[in-house]
């Protein structure tokens, strides 16, 4: 389940349409340990779902991050993985982050550009301290990488990457299923699909906002398809609603438009060898 710890994030990256969560959100705008807990005991979350604490905002945006992480993770029983740009973090997140990794699929740094396309994360003296100790104490967990979107990773941290050997992929710029029509790049991935739509398996994680509610996927930024509210309604529920079956019988088409038709971000569980396609393959 991806998770939103905090709504707004500062860093305003170009592919991410924050303007568009802040115009349709409504409610707290974070998590506290507090409320976290009560959404998934309250909504009993299955300890099988995954948490995946990146959502719209940098997951230490919420000052409870590395409790919340915790909890979920290391009590709970979760399995769960990180993205952040450390921005936020504090050295001790860091090595929390380190202490977890039994319990974390990926550990990612989302690395600062060569470009100007965040234009809110500062890369100083500080920064790159911080950086070369979060390489160095999380290169032992499991899928540990630092990712750039089609992009270099700034000049400052360059040379750490290099010296690293850690893995540096080159993520995938999409529109965020038809969110961002006019993200301009050679490699930025825009569709309409044609009917039936494929069902993907991001449509069985969901995404928990800090107000309780449970939405489409990860590109659910308008809050547009929510299955139901945690602090209200069993997970199993949400995934038992009519909301949701109206949502699936919609990928039939050919008089509906879910947005998903307009999405270059899907996987489908169904068939593992679509997964590496994701950005690639034109009408799936
Ligand atoms: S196809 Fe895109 S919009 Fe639809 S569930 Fe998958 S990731 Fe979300």
């Amino acid at each position: 389940m991806e998770l939103t710890l905090s709504i707004g994030c500062p860093i305003r990256c170009d592919y991410c349409p924050q303007d568009l969560l802040l115009s349709k959100y409504k409610g707290t705008r974070f998590f506290t340990i507090d409320s976290f807990k009560r959404a998934f005991e309250t909504g009993q979350v299955p300890a099988t779902v995954n948490c995946t604490f990146m959502g719209t905002s940098d997951p230490y945006l919420c000052k409870d991050a590395t409790k919340i992480m915790k909890w979920a993770l290391m009590e709970r029983g979760h399995m769960g993985s990180v993205s952040t740009v450390l921005t936020y973090c504090s050295y001790e997140d860091i090595d929390a982050l380190a202490e977890m990794k039994d319990r974390l699929t990926d550990t990612i740094i989302h690395c600062p550009a060569a470009d100007d396309r965040m234009p809110g994360l500062k890369v100083t003296p500080e920064y790159v301290e911080k950086f070369k100790y979060a390489v160095r104490v999380l290169r032992q967990n499991q899928d540990f990488v630092l990712q750039v979107y089609n992009t270099d990773p700034h000049p400052a941290i360059h040379q750490i990457w290099a010296e690293s050997g850690v893995h540096i992929p080159r993520f995938g710029l999409h529109d965020r299923a038809g969110h961002l029509p006019n993200l301009q790049g050679p490699y930025v991935r825009h569709a309409t699909r044609p009917f039936p739509i494929q069902i993907c398996g991001k449509l069985w994680n969901g995404h928990a906002f800090p107000n309780g509610d449970v939405g489409r996927c990860c590109n659910e930024w308008a809050m547009e398809n929510i299955w139901g509210n945690l602090y209200e309604t069993t997970y199993y529920d949400m995934y038992h609603s009519q909301k949701f079956r109206d949502y699936v019988k919609s990928l039939e088409g050919p008089n509906t438009d879910p947005r998903c038709r307009h999405c270059m971000d899907s996987f489908h569980q169904c068939n593992p060898e679509d997964r590496s396609k994701g950005y690639n393959c034109e009408g799936h």
